[in-house]
């Protein structure tokens, strides 16, 4: 028999790749190495990796299953690129991982919850029958039955199985989610300075008739006085009072004549839970969420775990227990078990101990090791889950395969940044290949290849401007991002003499989560930076007690459980602006989004006798594609596959019908402009101030390479949060405060000299900037940091240092201090 050689690559060949922006490129990339792809936004870098790599490769993987798995899996249409060869199967990290269900925790996502269970059933302390406790032993792992020693009962262990939340496990109050809802009192009344005559009794406003008030006073309340008058009694009848029957006489309105009718009283609190027993839709839970609150199960307290389930304890500890301690608690307990146990049954300890042991290394080197095992994954953000999929990518040991990621510097501090270059090490080292789209300087130089798009966004990019290793770049005339990689920013020296010289913003909370008790000055009118490495405690601060705090005292609502006090003179607006995605519907367009569409329907009807500016609307109005009803695509209903989406064959896209083609403005059609990008119709929109106005804060915002039609739930969370601002801009003035979560996210070094100058022009208009930020190169730049830490979970939340960035560098005990 001949042996066949079979011809091996070492790279990837793509010939003609014409996907979205790319300019018909031709590339070769290396395989079983670790390659980024730089260039700024809208280069082309996703179309490529995701658009190209990814799509080609997952479409193979695909075509190697079976039909039955193919029809659970969105269809991948072949990439537009003439020929792409060696291209291995692909897996994608993806940016933002969905949001996992409620039963899913920290431990089950990462399987580390599989081996404590083993570990668990195998080798605790179990409870006979009659409650005594029975010595571990190896009968257990054999499969026999235990016997008591005292009353010699024969009984099974729990199975790994019976040991599950999401299974035979579970807790039948809760069924397994540690969660139960209840009404909270502290929103029934949120103004006391009302009469119920006036309104006081929210849940009677929204979820009851108007009458209950009458009902209510014929129980003996006086409605007509503010209700912080009432005595205790009476009160104690507006939250709780029995359901009776009670007589009043209705009047209805425009009407004379007086009705005798037998009403039951609601109290406040019945009032909610019978509309929480009645909700029918997503509307519905809306208005009766905001009475209620979720605590934690009184039966299991929140484990999540049956009595029974609970009931083992391994070297000392329920499984509950083991899950509430941080992963690195976890695992020095985890290593000390077999010592524990009867020598014939350490062996087989240490297989399990070993599998849990490679697992959490890799979690605690992607900097993961402060979350607790029954964390709820719904909780985590999305960098966290993004580095829980790699860790679990890595468990996997697959081999051949093609890893694309994309941007998983998101949320990671740089001192994370070597636990995620381990992780693409130990990838490449397992045989497959890495492809990863960041800007971060720190993670590219790590890379041993870079293919640099550009040179510029949308139309002005889709080339390769430049590739090789990162130390080649730097020498390279053509890269932009060269430069970027040889040199560091330097710390702006500011004066911190007047840092609060416009005023002070001073949040006082308790305790919460492992953040500690915490006393914040934030200065006004300036830009502030909070720092720190992951789970240190940042995000618990501002999005969870700064941001509601303000929110709640600007609408005289009560403040956040955890939250003392807020002092906040002189400001009326926050705003939260974040990377989340903007709708998710394919009718929400960016000029729909940024109100230009409004003004250009207007001006098009002027044009015409024929047609108002409603007409012109592709949600609604006559001028709309009759054939894909204005979404510009339809679904093509593939037999065996799920619903493929394809661009209208009537209208292209252009989601108007040929009639709209005919109405012009400057020798141009709506549809037309709607399908230029925002750049080159600020060209054609000069003399329409408005539009004009708009576009250009879009265009410098560094969106100008967007088209106008392009659908607001594909765009990137960096576009989506620039876009949003864009909305923003024009209400920065002194009583409002900006709050950014991530801001760099997706941006190239050069965007965030951008978004730098944005910030800058947002506090000379007066307003104060509040950023929560891992990128080095912005703190560098703030007037004011303040670093939360020093670690992660009960190593951290605290505030280590606060003051200007020089003075954070000099802070010993700061993490962040060190790389600046
Ligand atoms: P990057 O990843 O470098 O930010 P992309 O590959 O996402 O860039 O985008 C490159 C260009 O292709 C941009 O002009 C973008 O607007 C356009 N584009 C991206 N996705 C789509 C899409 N689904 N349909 C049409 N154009 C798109
Ligand atoms: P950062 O934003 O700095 O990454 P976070 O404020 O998200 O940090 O987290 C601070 C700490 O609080 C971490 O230990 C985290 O695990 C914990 N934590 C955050 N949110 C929750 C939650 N919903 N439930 C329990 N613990 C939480
Ligand atoms: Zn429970
Ligand atoms: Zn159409």
């Amino acid at each position: 028999m001949s042996v066949q050689k079979r011809k091996t690559c070492d790279h990837i060949e793509i010939r003609g790749a014409k996907v979205h922006n790319l300019k018909n490129i031709d590339l070769d990339i290396p395989l079983h190495q670790i390659v980024g792809i730089a260039g700024v936004s809208g280069s082309g870098k996703s179309s490529l990796a995701l658009g190209i790599l990814y799509a080609e490769g997952s479409r193979r993987y695909l075509e190697s299953l079976s039909t039955y798995t193919r029809r659970r899996m969105t269809q991948a249409s072949q990439a537009a690129v003439d020929e792409i060869l060696y291209v291995p199967a692909a897996l994608a990290l993806r940016q933002r991982p969905a949001i996992p269900g409620i039963r899913s925790t920290f431990g089950t996502a990462t399987e580390l919850l599989n081996s404590l269970r083993l570990l668990v059933s195998r080798c605790a302390h179990h409870v006979c029958p009659n409650g005594h406790v029975v010595e571990p032993s190896l009968a257990v792992a054999a499969g026999q039955e235990l016997i008591c020693p005292v009353c010699h009962t024969h009984f099974m262990a729990p199975s790994a199985e019976e040991l599950a939340f999401n299974s035979q496990g579970a807790c039948s109050h809760c069924h397994g989610t540690g969660k139960v809802q209840s009404v909270d009192l502290k929103t029934l009344i949120p103004n006391e300075d009302l009469s119920i005559d006036e309104g006081a009794v929210a849940p009677w406003n929204s979820l009851m008739w108007s009458l209950m008030k009458d009902v209510c006073r014929e129980m003996g309340v006086r409605t007509d006085i503010p209700f912080k008058e009432l005595s205790k009694k009476e009160k104690e009848i507006v939250y709780f009072g029995k359901p009776v029957k009670k007589h009043i006489l209705y009047q209805p309105k425009n009407s004379d004549t007086v009705t005798p009718l037998d009403f039951t009283y609601y109290s406040a609190v019945h009032t909610v839970e019978n509309a929480l027993a009645k909700v029918k839709d997503e509307k519905g839970m809306k208005r009766v969420e905001k009475f209620l609150k979720e605590e934690d199960c009184p039966a299991c307290h929140g484990t999540r775990l049956s009595d029974a389930a609970r009931a083992p304890k391994c070297a000392g500890l329920s499984l509950d227990e083991i899950c509430q301690m941080s992963l690195a608690d976890a695992l020095k307990w985890v290593h000390h078990v077999p010592s524990t146990l009867p020598e014939e049954m350490r062996p087989m300890a240490w297989r399990i101990v070993e599998s849990f042991e490679s697992v959490a290394r890799r979690l605690m080197d992607l900097g993961l090791g402060y979350l607790s095992l029954d964390r709820a994954s719904n909780t985590l953000s999305t960098g966290e889950r993004q580095r829980m999929q790699l860790a679990r990518a890595v468990r996997n040991r697959t081999t051949g395969v093609l890893y694309v990621l994309d941007e998983p510097s998101i949320g990671l501090h740089p001192s994370n940044a070597k636990g995620l270059a381990g992780v693409m090490d130990d990838l490449v080292q397992d045989g497959n290949s890495v492809i990863v789209v960041d800007h971060d300087t720190g993670i590219l130089k790590k890379t041993d290849w870079i293919v640099e798009m550009g040179p510029q966004a949308g139309s002005q990019g889709g080339q390769v401007i430049a590739q090789g290793t990162p130390e080649a770049l730097c020498q390279n005339p053509n890269s932009i991002i060269g430069p970027f990689l040889k040199t560091e920013s330097q710390i702006q020296r500011k004066d911190n003499t007047n840092l609060f010289d416009q005023g002070t913003i001073t949040l006082s909370t308790n305790a919460i989560h492992t953040v500690k008790p915490l006393e914040v000055r934030i200065p006004k009118g300036k830009l502030s930076v909070v720092s720190g490495v992951s789970g240190s405690g940042k995000t618990t601060l501002i999005l969870e007690s700064l941001v509601p705090a303000l929110e709640a005292s600007l609408k005289k609502l009560p403040l956040p459980d955890h939250v003392k006090r807020i002092e906040a003179l002189g400001i009326s607006h926050i705003k939260l602006i974040d990377a989340s995605p903007i709708g998710i519907n394919v009718r929400s367009t960016v000029a729909t989004y940024a109100n230009v569409h409004d003004e250009l329907r207007k001006i098009f009807a002027k044009q015409t006798k024929d047609y108002k500016a409603g007409d012109f609307s592709y949600n609604t109005g006559k001028l709309r594609c009759p054939v894909c009803d204005g979404t510009g695509q339809i679904a093509l209903d593939v037999q065996f596959l799920a619903d493929v989406q394809i661009p209208c064959p009537e209208c292209h896209g252009s989601r108007y019908s040929k009639q709209a083609e005919t109405i012009r403005y400057h020798d141009l059609s709506l549809p037309q402009l709607m399908a230029m990008d925002i750049d080159t119709a600020l060209k054609h929109c000069q003399d329409l101030k408005k539009v004009q106005e708009r576009l250009e804060i879009l265009s410098q915002l560094g969106l100008g390479y967007l088209t106008l039609a392009e659908q607001t739930p594909s765009l990137s969370g960096g576009e989506a949060q620039r876009l949003k601002l864009a909305s923003e801009m024009k209400k920065a003035q002194h009583d409002s405060i900006f709050v950014f979560d991530e801001p760099t996210i997706g941006l190239h070094p050069l965007d965030v000299q951008v978004l730098m100058k944005i910030f800058a022009s947002l506090i000379q208009q007066g307003a104060t900037v509040i950023v929560i930020e891992h990128d080095l190169d912005v703190i560098r730049q703030a007037d004011y940091v303040i670093d939360m830490g020093p670690g992660g979970g009960q190593e951290g939340g605290r505030i280590v240092a606060c003051g200007t960035p020089e003075q954070i560098k000099n802070a010993s005990e700061s993490i962040t201090g060190k790389y600046l």
